[in-house]
């Protein structure tokens, strides 16, 4: 069954014939996917199709299929009007470009958070949904579009980037089915876990660092890690390289929520946040203006660690 929303977003882009494509900032393995399948279906029909990723896609993503041709900086961009496609993002101060630049042309919305609520003419949105590549799946079926092995890696990464390697509670029999699907249209499993899952010496020693400091908040309800940007500045590591360090706190035995907070600039943090049922980690997100998903949502916090710790904690607490 199709829904009425993703045939509205399919007959948007279909009368489109020049496209820009945006995701959130910190971009993510089912953010840049997603992205690059896109791009790479709407190419085929003809269409002009830009990608734009600020700051560029992140080495450990690089190897999907049209990652070298991603514009990273703003005055890159195409000056034509073009339909706007925000993937995998629910809010305009997440895209990393301020919405008036794009006053007067279509935005196409398609998005699986749940604190989404739309910010296109057209919008799909599914917050059921594992990942914004599964929508993109749906998209491209309903189009009928004969998979290659480009789009069925990007897709593939997509899905197994937001799901944990199909291992997380949003699994679905979808998915599965999807994942069926796209290693028969030549995805290779074994290759894109190698580059989505090797880490560098300074990620593992980022890791020592983490373990290290992993410690209680929330009155217990809680483990928490974090990294300055004196830990990155020593370890030679970037912000975006820190992905996937939360893991570690959420794997505390008898814990409802897990945190780990990354400096980006001087006592700005960027919060990740897991939670296990019943507590919504998207509540205690959007309490910070931040959102994301029951299970795994964001958020930034401004403050010393101890600052913000302390807001997280009693935020934690209250939510009984
Ligand atoms: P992560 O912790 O992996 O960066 O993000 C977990 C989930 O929450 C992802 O789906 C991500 O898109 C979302 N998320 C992270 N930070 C934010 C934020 O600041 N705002 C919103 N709306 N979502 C976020
Ligand atoms: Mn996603």
């Amino acid at each position: 069954m199709i829904s009425d929303s993703l045939r509205e977003v399919a007959a948007a882009l279909q009368e489109a014939s020049r496209l820009l494509l945006l995701a959130h900032v910190s971009p993510d393995g089912d953010s840049l996917g997603s992205l690059l399948a896109l791009r790479q279906v709407l190419l085929r029909s003809g269409k002009q199709v830009s990608v734009y990723v600020p700051g560029g896609v992140p080495l450990r993503y690089q190897f999907l299929p049209g990652a070298d041709t991603v514009l990273s900086k703003p005055e890159q961009l195409p000056d034509e009007p073009a339909t706007i496609v925000v993937l995998d993002c629910g809010e305009w101060e997440r895209v990393g470009l301020p919405a008036d630049r794009f006053a007067g042309q279509p935005i196409v919305n398609i998005d699986h958070h749940r604190t989404s609520c739309g910010l296109g003419q057209a919008n799909y949105i599914d917050s059921e949904a594992a990942a914004t590549g599964l929508l993109l799946l749906r998209l491209f079926s309903h189009w009928e579009v004969a998979l290659d092995v480009p789009v069925a890696t990007c897709l593939y990464a997509a899905i197994a980037s937001d799901t944990g390697f199909f291992r997380y509670s949003n699994m679905t029999a979808e998915v599965h089915l999807a994942a069926a699907t796209l290693l028969t249209a030549g995805a290779d499993q074994v290759q894109i876990y190698e580059n989505l899952e090797k880490k560098s010496f300074s990620y593992l020693k980022a890791l020592a660092l983490v373990l290290e400091r992993l410690d209680a908040f929330a009155d217990g309800k809680g483990a928490y890690s974090y990294l300055t940007l004196a830990d990155l500045d020593s370890l030679g590591l970037t912000n975006s390289e820190s992905e996937g360090l939360v893991n570690y706190p959420r794997s505390v035995a008898g814990i409802q929520v897990a945190a780990f907070l990354v400096e980006m600039e001087p006592e700005v943090y960027k919060v990740s946040l897991r939670s296990r049922a019943p507590l919504d980690v998207s509540t205690l997100a959007a309490l910070f203006g931040g959102g994301g998903h029951a299970r795994a949502a964001g958020c930034t916090l401004h403050g010393s660690i101890d600052d913000c710790l302390q807001q997280l904690s009693e935020a934690a607490v209250r939510m009984g």
